[in-house]
């Protein structure tokens, strides 16, 4: 599952999409959502976490990647960043759900390749990254997409 920003009037074919996988996109929303929470109508601050296809438009991805930018001038942007990546550092292994630490894959009766015979995993929400790479191309695809809708 993933996220596909389409641009209204993108100024170039470069920026005709924005396209995230659900890891990386759902922690950059969130992100985005907190800074410009005074920017977005709580419509748009949901639709922005399903795929309805929620409209921002070229005003407003202008206004947000504004306050982006200025927080990421800041530094804070750096430092969710690193808290974000603390935060999952800090998170326990479970047991393996393909096993249930047995280390004996529960369908194919296989050694369990998803745990690698350990029978501990990191949980699921360890998968969601934030980077600030991501955050500067979204910027850039919001100054340059002349709006766009979230699928
Ligand atoms: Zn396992």
């Amino acid at each position: 599952m993933g996220f596909d920003l389409i641009a209204l009037k993108p100024k170039s074919e470069e920026y005709r999409r924005f396209i995230n996988n659900v890891w990386g996109w759902r922690p950059l929303w969130a992100f985005v959502t907190k800074v410009c929470s005074d920017l977005l109508t709580e419509e748009q601050i949901n639709g922005g976490h399903i795929n309805d296809g929620v409209l921002i438009n070229e005003e407003l991805a202008l206004g947000i990647a504004r306050r982006l930018k200025k927080i990421i001038e800041s530094g804070f942007a750096e430092h969710q960043a690193g808290s974000f990546q603390d935060r999952k550092d800090k998170v326990g292994m479970i047991t393996c759900n393909a096993c249930d630490g047995t280390l004996i894959h529960k369908y194919t009766g296989e050694p369990c390749m998803i745990c690698r015979g350990t029978g501990k995993v990191k949980p699921m929400v360890t998968a969601y990254h934030f980077s600030i790479e991501n955050l500067k191309e979204f910027v850039k695809f919001c100054e340059n997409s002349g709006g766009f809708e979230i699928w």
